[in-house]
């Protein structure tokens, strides 16, 4: 039972034991005489996982049987790789099943000592249970997203730099629709036994929502990770093939670097996420690394939204609604306003919105200053109405915020905290909005409309699916967008187009505002093509409600 180990080589294993269960922190410790593959194990791993004993020969097959089977290849085969003297040691993380029957996830870090010969002596290492099954994505073995904020969090506590790269396929479900679930899942698996290839030894992989993975690597550059991805790309792309088929996968991928600790792993986390979003959008496997990106005034766009998070966990103060005023096409008459968001800071200035809302759109944060800027305008803007009845009140609403399940109470319940008549509101949303299921939408917007709630649809013609959306349910306004706008005056396609948006509104019973209007031309052209409304620099820039009430209201 004891492998023929000799009794001296015997005390020099429980010595060096002894020495590294003084230093190690936490974790199962391990330690092996590979001239005997003889080892000593923590009680605790022994109790845990129902091992032997503390003493065992051959631990590495012994725990291998307790590996899931769809990971024990890659421990294998590094057990046999640091064995043979071709690895110095690992850096791996597998599912193991424990005492109760359950896998839990582990990290295995263990390093080989040489003896005066070079020749392998001890394995020394010590494994990391991440438990929790909550944190565990049962298809893959992965931790999840909470155990990958966790791991953030530790990072950030020990002060630890790394790099973190999101790797994934975009629009995985027509995958699932066109070949079915079984297909699918096939998919994964393959995806995931690449990338555990790809990054074995280099850190640890998550599994976030679809099919969009995570990894966290100390080891490796933002350039390495790049040309990992190139290489992981081209596997997938060209050669991944299941049954014979070659699915087309849209790969996409995103880095950050992880160094400056005064930025909230959240933070971190939306810029990763924006970033991979944006590979994407331009498609073609295109690696997007947001460190290196800097805003147009070439500020740190991380610090930048850093502290715009900062300002909506302080009750959103440093944010303000600027308005501009929307008017009647025919008679110059004002028939509302839109509010347009800005952000100001001793740092930055004032920071347009274009800055900071599209990255921080998919941050949880976000749902508060939607929230904000909805209470805000209504409180604004109340006192027109004495003046104004028929004041339209234009709130933009993003795809993060109507997605949320509790949107229509929201609304509700801001309308009647401020008193604010629900027919003098009106929501604008735009074509990205598609993303969400199309009848969820519809039911949203007619539960809103029927409280008089009014609904816009900004920036019409820009996206893929003009004609769908306003097919799909009822809108009150289309708002044409300004890069149709700015053509008009040359009498060419723009104006065809604005007509044929016009008539199309028409049919589907919506009124129509022009954005972005900035010359006189512009205004005498599109109110001769029968447009309602109009707003643009032309009338007005956005100004502070002061302003606005002083040019606007107090005149009438
Ligand atoms: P948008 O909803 O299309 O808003 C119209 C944008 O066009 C505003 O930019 C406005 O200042 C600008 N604009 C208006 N007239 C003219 C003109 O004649 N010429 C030119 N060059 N520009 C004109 P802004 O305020 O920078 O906002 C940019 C975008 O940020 C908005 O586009 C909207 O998508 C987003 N945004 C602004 N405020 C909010 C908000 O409160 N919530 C959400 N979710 N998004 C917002
Ligand atoms: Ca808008
Ligand atoms: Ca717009």
């Amino acid at each position: 039972m004891d492998g023929g180990i000799d009794s001296r080589r015997k005390r020099v294993l429980d010595e060096l034991y002894r020495g590294f269960r003084t230093v190690a922190h936490g974790g199962y410790l391990y330690l092996c005489d590979m001239k005997y593959d003889y080892s000593r194990w923590s009680v605790e791993a022994v109790q845990d996982f129902g091992l032997p004993g503390n003493y065992m020969v051959r631990a590495g097959e012994i725990w291998e049987q307790c590996i899931h089977p769809d990971d024990r290849e890659g421990y294998h085969q590094s057990i046999e790789d640091i064995f043979a003297g071709r690895d110095r040691g690992h850096d791996m993380q597998y599912r193991v099943k424990n005492t109760a029957g359950r896998y839990v996830v582990c990290t295995c870090r263990g390093t080989v000592l040489w003896d005066e010969q070079g020749q392998p002596d001890y394995f020394v290492g010590s494994i990391h249970n991440h438990g929790q099954e909550n944190n565990v994505d049962p298809l893959t073995g992965f931790q999840n997203q909470y155990g990958l904020f966790e791991t953030l969090k530790m990072l950030y506590a020990k002060k630890q730099p790394a790099n973190i790269m999101m790797l994934g396929v975009g629009h995985f479900s027509t995958i699932n629709e066109m070949w079915g679930y079984d297909f699918g899942n096939i998919v994964i698996h393959k995806l995931v036994q690449l990338l555990k290839k790809t990054f074995r030894n280099e850190g640890m992989l998550y599994r976030l929502d679809g099919v969009r993975f995570v990894l966290l690597t100390r080891t490796l550059s933002l350039d390495e990770l790049a040309r990992r991805y190139e290489a992981l790309y081209q596997d997938i792309s060209l050669r991944l093939e299941v049954d014979g088929y070659r699915p087309n996968l849209e790969i996409c991928g995103s880095a950050l670097e992880i160094e400056d600790f005064d930025i909230d792993p959240q933070t971190m986390f939306s810029c990763l996420t924006y970033a991979y979003v944006s590979s994407r959008e331009k498609g073609n496997g295109s690696f997007r690394i947001f460190h290196r990106e800097l805003d147009a005034d070439r500020n740190n766009l991380l610090v930048l939204v850093n502290a715009v998070r900062k300002s909506i966990e302080n009750n959103c103060a440093g944010f303000v609604l600027y308005y501009q005023p929307i008017v009647e096409a025919a008679t110059g008459r004002l028939c509302g306003s839109e509010a347009l968001l800005r952000w100001e800071n001793p740092e930055f200035g004032l920071v347009p919105p274009n800055r900071f809302i599209p990255i921080i759109e998919n941050d949880p944060a976000f749902v508060h200053l939607g929230e904000w800027i909805l209470r805000k305008a209504m409180e604004d803007t109340k006192p027109f109405l004495a003046v104004f009845p028929d004041f339209e009140l234009n709130v933009n609403i993003s795809y993060d915020q109507i997605k949320q399940d509790n949107f229509v109470q929201l609304v509700r319940r801001n309308l009647d905290a401020a008193g604010f008549p629900a027919r003098n509101l009106c929501l604008e949303i735009t074509e990205r909005c598609r993303l969400l299921d199309m009848e969820r939408l519809a039911a949203i917007v007619s539960e809103l409309q029927s409280i008089g709630v009014r609904f816009a649809i900004d920036d019409f013609g820009t996206g893929y699916s003009s004609m769908s959306i306003l097919n799909s349910m009822k809108f009150d306004v289309v708002k044409i967008d300004k890069s149709f706008v700015d053509g008009v005056a040359a009498g060419g396609r723009e104006l065809r187009l604005v007509k044929v948006m016009h008539d199309m509104a028409g049919l589907y019973g919506a009124r129509v505002c022009a954005e972005g209007v900035e010359t006189k031309e512009q205004c005498d052209i599109l109110r001769e093509c029968g447009i309602d409304c109009i707003q643009g620099y032309y009338f007005s820039r956005p100004v502070e409600v002061e302003t606005f009430r002083e040019r606007f209201v107090k005149q009438a």
